[in-house]
């Protein structure tokens, strides 16, 4: 029996794990379903590539969350890359992001961003869904040939349906002098968005990170324990091997639509479990490529709006750590996402999608020496309007229970490892606090 019960040891799991030792507390166990722990943040080598489970990098805007890398992996085992991102369309690469950065398209594609950014309609009223937004925000130009054809790509879901709450710090805004200056000059500027650098480890790829944290750990992470049913009347996790585990606090970091509908106890439970029918999440499929020739790229990842396209991204994981491929090779990932069923049977859209990116880089057969798909069931929450009016009802309902719910699928959200850090170091604090009273 232990106090604490944390269910899932993905990156947020492990921050909570280790936020509670750090403030000397022991009496918790962590669970995780599957033999290794780092939930998304995984990585794993095949004929000497090393793949993540689709590109991980780590951002790092919050000071805490730097020292805390900086501490835990060491800067002399990272490297410091500025972005080299893409987006590809009309056959022309532009730089990142795209709202700043219009060199190289068509001209009337160009006068139709800046017209529409400079007619763009002004709004008293807060914009209702992330299509609303993105019209008062850059107008109709910059919208049509990016952000509607690419965010709906990538949600796999009506953007006219979606909340312009998702996107916190991650979609820089423009000028028109930076989208002017962006149409007649090819070049980076500076620092734009959240991600104008990264970090990411030399060895080893994103897991090498998750590992080192979880190394500090004292108490031993249970893995292969799938929490199956939490019985609220008796406060016990039941496990699918037959386990069963008794708790005071319950935190969850495991998907929270999975998480309702394993709840036993009160009639007042019922809602709780119906409610895990109405959160809605893409699925992600990650394709991989390990091959034979040098420096495909020296990009690090191009976003894909067009629709002949069936991947909204593709990255190059040998632009971030040489470690990434055997000498002389290049290594790619890319991704496409589905909402609850595809369109086609996936290995398709997998084909698909493989020719389309052998093409786009005159790629042979031969020279592609291995190839891995992962599947990534929970991926991008929807931000429905459904969500918005539900979800802080749920969440607090579960607290009153005892029941921490958070990370980027126990809190039902759209966020960065940085995050998940700092919802494990909250969450540690917030119940550290309560059972301290
Ligand atoms: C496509 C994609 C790209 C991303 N790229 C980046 C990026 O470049 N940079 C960045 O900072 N972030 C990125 N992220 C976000 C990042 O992956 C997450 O913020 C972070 O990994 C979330 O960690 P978590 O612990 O909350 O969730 P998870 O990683 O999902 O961990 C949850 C853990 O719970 C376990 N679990 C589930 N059910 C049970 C159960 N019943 N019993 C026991 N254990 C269970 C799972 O196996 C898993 O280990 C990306 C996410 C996606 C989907």
């Amino acid at each position: 029996m232990a106090k604490v019960v944390i269910i899932g040891a993905g990156l947020t799991g492990i921050s909570t794990a280790y936020h509670l030792e750090k403030n000397n507390f022991f009496d918790y166990q962590l669970f995780e379903k599957d033999q290794t722990v780092g939930g998304l943040c995984r990585s794993v080598i095949q004929d000497n590539f090393t793949f993540d489970y689709t590109g991980h990098l780590l951002h790092a805007s919050d000071p805490y969350f730097r020292e805390l890398i900086e501490q835990i992996v060491g800067m002399e085992n990272l490297n410091i890359i500025n972005r080299e991102s893409f987006i590809y369309s009309h056959n022309t690469y532009t730089r990142y992001p795209f709202q700043a950065n219009l060199y190289g398209l068509p001209a009337p594609v160009i006068a139709q961003c800046i017209e529409g950014f400079a007619q763009r309609p002004f709004s008293r009223h807060k914009p209702h869904s992330f299509h609303e937004w993105v019209l008062q925000n850059f107008g109709k130009g910059i919208a049509q040939h990016f952000f509607f054809p690419f965010q709906s790509k990538i949600f796999a879901y009506n953007i006219k349906k979606v909340s312009p709450t998702w996107m916190g710090r991650f979609v820089p805004n423009t000028t028109l002098t930076k989208l002017i200056e962006g149409s007649i000059t090819d070049r980076s500027i500076g620092a734009i968005g959240y991600n104008a650098n990264f970090v990411y480890p030399k060895q080893g790829g994103i897991q090498f990170w998750i590992n080192k944290l979880a190394n500090h750990l004292q108490n031993k992470i249970k893995t292969g324990y799938q929490a199956q049913e939490i019985d609220l009347k008796t406060k016990h996790v039941q496990f699918s091997d037959g386990h069963t585990e008794s708790f005071e606090v319950l935190i969850n970091t495991a998907p929270l639509d999975q998480f309702l509908n394993s709840l036993r106890g009160p009639q007042s439970v019922h809602s709780l479990r119906k409610a895990s029918e109405k959160l809605l999440c893409n699925s992600v499929i990650n394709f991989n490529l390990g091959i034979a020739r040098e420096q495909l790229t020296t990009k690090h990842w191009i976003y894909f709006p067009e629709k002949q396209f069936p991947f909204y991204r593709i990255g190059f994981p040998h632009n971030f750590a040489q470690s990434a491929v055997p000498t002389g090779c290049s290594s790619l990932y890319g991704e496409f996402s589905y909402l609850k069923k595809s369109r086609k049977p996936i290995h398709t859209i997998v084909n698909e999608a493989q020719e389309a990116t052998k093409q786009l880089f005159a790629l042979s057969d031969k020279e592609i020496i291995t190839q891995k798909v992962i599947s990534i069931p929970h991926a991008y929450v929807i931000y429905d309007f459904w969500r918005e009016k539900n979800l802080p009802r749920i969440l607090q309902r579960l607290t009153d229970l005892g029941i921490h719910s958070v990370g980027r699928y126990g809190g039902w959200k759209y966020s960065s490892m940085q995050e998940a850090v700092l919802d494990g170091k909250n969450t540690a604090t917030e119940i550290l606090q309560k059972m301290r009273l």
